[in-house]
């Protein structure tokens, strides 16, 4: 595009030619320096530099004051690209590359083309002076001093130009055009070479790039698994970790939970110790009351014979009150017939025998204390005991038989914790009349525990005692006891044993009755359990 460009700008040139005004005509009316800024002007203004920066800068190399108030006048409130125009002296070590977009340069000056590019860079170069084809610069003045042009044509192809019949008035004659023409189309030639090889380049480029570009692409597939990998591993990892957290905060939880269990236990552990010394302290206080009861025991024991030994006196006594009575009575029998001292006598004897009743009663008064149960009016259990152990003794000697009973009334806590102890009282009663009401006459009966009886029947065959237990079971059973406007019902549990020949002893055969006894209980109650 550049090429045709270029090619139509010729023509147009050569066109022009025959009406622009003659350079004689413009130097008439100017200096040599004011032409030289002119042109100089003319040749930016038809130059499209693209590299050129605002404000276009012109470097001066080589001083000449009166050329740069010439072009300083030149280029004043001149714009060219809608950039504005500076211009400076050049100072002798100046390289300032690509600060100056023009270097006019003194012919005395230019030594070394390549030296000036390698100083300024990118830069359009106008020499002011002669100068040898091959430099391909644009000249301004002839050795005559006389402007004459020529251009930098390297430049002019590399940023394009326009040059317009003014210039082209100084550039030479058509023939001058022609010449440039076909050193043109040959540098074309050689571009278009030169354009070929850098497209064969460019192909080779393009082919490597695009080798490159699959191997790229390769590498990008590549890159994109492990990319898809990592973000699994990643996830995975954000996976685990989530779980570390909560196993974490499971972990912190049941730290605190074990730490409060380990507060807890501590705190049961002192109350424990606590409870413990408390056991302990029962346990001895328990001790000591143990020991106050076994010695009251004792001391009731050491009572309990003494009042068998004062009632043994007593009997003791009124056998021998009873003797001297007999003795008393022969004497005022005698004396009665003897003497007149019989009315005293007789009135002695009065005395002495409402003194033995007295004696007798209480005697009596005092059997029943010892041997009866008041409540019941039933045989307390150690008098039981020790007359059932007579009767055993005898019936071992007359070889009678004779059956054990052991009788609890059931349930009778619960008569006690909803009646009251006094309703509880009345059904010890009751049940002790029914026993009474029920037994033999040579039966014994007696209280033996606090709703416990023993009843011992003999001469009684097992059929005959299981039949009496049963009547006493039935009785008890249909009986209805009254206290203060309550009435209940209770029944009784029935342990029954044969006495055997090997009974010496009364416990033996009161321990099987007991265990009758409590397999009636264990068994639903209300019921006979025998042996
Ligand atoms: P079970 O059927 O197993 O015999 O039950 P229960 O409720 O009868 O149990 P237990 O034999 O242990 O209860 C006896 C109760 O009798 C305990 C005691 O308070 C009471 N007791 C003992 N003597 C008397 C007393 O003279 N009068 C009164 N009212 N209650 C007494
Ligand atoms: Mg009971
Ligand atoms: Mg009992």
């Amino acid at each position: 595009m550049k090429i045709i460009s270029f090619q139509l700008k010729i023509a147009l040139l050569l066109l022009f030619t025959c009406f622009e005004l003659s350079a004689e005509k413009i130097l008439d009316a100017i200096t040599l320096d004011e032409a030289k800024a002119h042109y100089l002007l003319e040749i930016i203004k038809h130059i499209d530099h693209k590299s050129e920066k605002d404000p276009i800068i012109i470097g001066l190399l080589g001083k000449n004051k009166s050329l740069h108030d010439a072009i300083q006048k030149k280029i004043s409130g001149v714009s060219v690209r809608n950039k504005t125009l500076s211009v400076q002296n050049i100072p002798s070590q100046s390289n300032r590359k690509n600060y100056y977009s023009v270097v006019f340069v003194k012919d005395n000056k230019l030594n070394n083309i390549q030296t000036i590019f390698n100083r300024f860079g990118n830069v359009l170069i106008v020499v002011d002076g002669r100068v040898i084809k091959t430099s391909q610069l644009v000249s301004l003045v002839n050795r005559n001093g006389q402007i004459e042009l020529e251009l930098n044509r390297e430049n002019l192809v590399k940023y394009g130009f326009e040059v317009s019949n003014q210039l082209l008035k100084f550039a030479g004659t058509k023939k001058d055009l022609s010449e440039q023409l076909s050193h043109k189309q040959m540098l074309l030639q050689s571009l278009i070479a030169d354009a070929e090889i850098k497209r064969k380049l460019v192909a080779d480029i393009s082919q490597t790039l695009a080798e490159k570009n699959a191997s790229l692409d390769q590498i990008k597939i590549i890159l994109e698994d492990r990319n898809k990998a990592l973000a699994q591993n990643t996830a995975k990892l954000s996976d685990s970790e989530n779980l570390l957290d909560k196993m974490q905060k499971q972990m912190n939880i049941e730290h605190m939970k074990i730490a409060e269990n380990t507060k807890y236990m501590l705190k049961q552990k002192i109350q424990l110790e606590s409870k413990t010394a408390e056991l302990l302290l029962k346990e001895q206080t328990l001790k000591e009351l143990n020991e106050s009861i076994e010695s009251k025991k004792e001391i009731l024991k050491q009572q309990n014979t003494e009042l068998f030994k004062k009632s043994e006196i007593i009997n003791q006594k009124a056998e021998t009150i009873s003797a001297q009575r007999t003795l008393l009575i022969v004497a005022v029998t005698a004396i009665i017939i003897i003497s007149i001292f019989v009315y005293l006598a007789l009135r002695f004897g009065r005395i002495q025998k409402k003194t033995n009743d007295e004696l007798i009663k209480l005697n009596d008064q005092l059997y029943e204390l010892a041997t009866t149960d008041s409540m019941t009016q039933l045989f307390n259990r150690r008098h039981f005991i020790e007359s059932a152990q007579r009767q055993i003794n005898q019936m071992q000697r007359t070889k009678v038989e004779g059956a054990m009973l052991m009788i609890d009334i059931d349930d009778f806590k619960k008569v006690n914790d909803t009646f009251g102890h006094a309703m509880g009282d009345e059904v010890i009663a009751k049940v002790a009349a029914i026993l009474k009401v029920n037994s033999r006459e040579y039966d014994l009966v007696g209280r033996v525990g606090g709703e416990e009886y023993a009843m011992l029947l003999s001469p009684c065959e097992f059929d005959k005692a299981n039949q009496i237990a049963e009547r006493l079971r039935i009785k008890t059973e249909e009986l209805s006891i009254s206290h203060q406007n309550n009435t209940i019902k209770i029944t009784i549990s029935i342990g029954l044993t044969m006495i055997k020949k090997a009974d010496k002893d009364i416990d033996r055969a009161i321990h099987r009755a007991d265990m009758s006894l409590y397999k009636a209980k264990k068994s639903g109650k209300n019921r006979i359990v025998s042996d």
